[in-house]
């Protein structure tokens, strides 16, 4: 950040009294403006024992496959944004109302608060979009794993499809720093 929103001057960083990060002040009007963490949340689109994936249409990752995910825009609840993200990258439909948590994660360099949910689709129609040059139903052998768009958090990939193949759901939190992915269970559905 170099300038100021609300008044257009440059801004500082500096260490506010009590405070613990420091921030942008501006020199014109003193407003601070806080950065803090993004929230992107993913839908795994469910039919059968399958998992609606797209290949990436566009940078970053193009050409890969991930679950269709954004952020949440303001006004909408969690589980609208995510049912909105799977419709506008897929075409496909589930209901908010049916969305349960999958996982909670922390993507602490990226700055990022991610929510996984799970959904089954409505119907199993989906097509392809300017985001995604190719959408498909994989099961958990079929998924091409190898061209994961996110190999660093391949390992939630393979926990959903256990709890898919098994039947029962567990809720989860998954850590991503340095590189290396850690979760763990904080919420079981027997
Ligand atoms: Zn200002």
């Amino acid at each position: 950040m170099n300038f100021c929103s609300h008044c257009g001057q440059p801004v500082k960083k500096v260490l506010l009294a009590g405070d613990s990060h420091p921030r942008f002040q501006c020199n014109g009007c003193s407003r601070v403006h806080y950065q803090n963490p993004k929230v992107l949340v993913s839908c795994y689109a469910t039919w059968g024992n399958k998992v609606l994936w797209m290949r990436r249409g566009i940078e970053p990752c193009v050409g890969k496959w991930t679950a269709p995910s954004g952020f949440v825009e303001e006004g909408e609840s969690l589980e609208q944004a995510a049912a909105r993200e799977l419709f506008e990258e897929t075409c496909a439909r589930v209901d908010p109302q049916q969305m349960q948590l999958h996982m909670v994660g922390n993507l602490v360099r990226m700055n990022q608060i991610y929510m996984v949910f799970r959904a089954p689709l409505l119907s199993p129609e989906f097509s392809t979009t300017e985001e995604a040059s190719e959408v498909r139903l994989f099961a958990a052998d079929e998924f091409p794993i190898e061209d994961f768009a996110f190999p660093e958090v391949a390992d939630n990939v393979q926990l959903f499809y256990r709890d898919l193949q098994r039947n029962r759901f567990g809720i989860y939190m998954g850590t991503l720093e340095n590189g290396k992915n850690t979760i763990r269970v904080v919420g079981r559905e027997d």
